[in-house]
C-alpha cells in the first residue's frame, strides 16, 4: 500500500531505461517533435557504459584482416553524433586496435553528462530514480507504465512504449514473448574496472598494441590445465 496518490505523467513516447539505447531512441523521437518521458532508476544515464564502467565504444568500426590499413568508420547516425559530443567534451579517446577492428575508450562521467546536455536540447523529459515496476495492458497493447519513484508512484501513460532496460523488463511484465541469449547460454560475465599510473609504454612494448586480450595474458597456464 501506498497512501500518497499517483501522479499522472502523458506523453506521445515513454521510454524506460536510459543507457545508450534509450537515451539515443528518446532524443530521436523528441527531435521528431513528439512528447517524450524518459524513467531511469539510477540517477543518471548510460546504463553498461556509465553505472557498468564498460569503457569503450565499440561497433564503430570495420573488422579486417588488414588492420594495417588503419580504422573504416562503418556506423555513423546517432553513434557517431554522440562520440563526436563526447570528443568535443574531452572524453573519447582515439580508436585503439581491439582485434580484428578498433574500439575508443570513453570517460564515464562525460558519457552521462554528454546524455544530459543532448536529452536536454531535444526537449526530453527525464525522470531518474524511477523504476518501471508494472504494466497496464488494453488487449495486447501496452497504454502505461506504473513507476515507482520516492515521491510515490507515476501512473505514466503513452502512445507508445519502448522497452530500453536491457533486460526487456517491460516485456516480461507484459506477459510478451521474450527470451534470454541463446537457447539460454550467454556470454561470459566480465569483471571491469579502471586502473591508473599504468606506464604504456612499457606495457606495449610487453604485450603489443592489440588491445584485445593479449596471447600473454590469455594462454592457458599448463601447470593449471
Ligand atoms: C561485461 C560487459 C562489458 C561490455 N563492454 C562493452 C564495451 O567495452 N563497449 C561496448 O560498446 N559495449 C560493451 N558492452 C555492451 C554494452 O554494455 C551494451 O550493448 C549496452 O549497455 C546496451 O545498452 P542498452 O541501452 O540496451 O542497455 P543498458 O546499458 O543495460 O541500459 C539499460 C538502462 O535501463 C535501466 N533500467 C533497467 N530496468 C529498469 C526499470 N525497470 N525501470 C527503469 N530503468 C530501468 C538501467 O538502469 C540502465 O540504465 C558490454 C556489456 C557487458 C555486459
Amino acid at each position: 500500500m501506498d497512501a500518497r496518490s499517483s501522479i499522472r505523467v502523458d506523453s506521445d513516447v515513454l521510454i524506460v531505461g536510459g543507457g545508450a539505447a534509450g537515451v539515443a531512441a528518446a532524443i530521436a523521437s523528441a527531435r521528431h517533435g513528439l512528447n517524450v518521458t524518459l524513467v531511469e532508476r539510477y540517477g543518471f544515464c548510460g546504463g553498461g557504459a556509465v553505472a557498468g564502467l564498460s569503457g569503450t565504444v565499440c561497433g564503430l568500426y570495420e573488422a579486417t584482416n588488414n588492420v594495417a590499413a588503419g580504422p573504416q568508420q562503418m556506423v555513423f547516425g546517432f553513434a557517431d553524433e554522440f562520440c563526436r559530443r563526447l570528443e568535443a567534451m574531452g572524453g573519447l579517446g582515439e580508436p585503439l586496435l581491439y582485434g580484428k577492428t578498433w574500439t575508443r575508450v570513453h570517460d564515464p562521467l562525460v558519457w552521462r553528462e554528454a546524455a544530459d546536455a543532448m536529452l536536454r536540447e531535444a526537449g526530453v523529459r527525464v525522470i531518474f530514480h524511477a523504476v518501471a515496476q508494472s504494466v497496464q495492458m488494453e488487449g495486447d497493447k501496452i497504454e502505461g507504465l506504473s513507476i515507482w519513484t520516492k515521491q510515490g508512484s507515476l501512473d505514466a501513460r503513452a502512445q507508445v512504449v519502448i522497452d530500453a532496460s536491457g533486460d526487456a523488463d517491460v516485456v516480461a511484465m507484459a506477459g510478451l514473448p521474450n527470451f534470454i541469449g541463446d537457447n539460454g547460454a550467454v556470454q561470459n560475465p566480465t569483471m571491469i574496472f579502471r586502473m591508473m599510473g599504468v606506464d604504456v609504454d612499457r606495457f606495449i612494448r610487453e604485450y603489443g598494441v592489440d588491445t584485445i586480450m593479449p596471447e600473454k595474458v590469455s594462454a592457458i597456464d599448463p601447470v593449471q590445465a
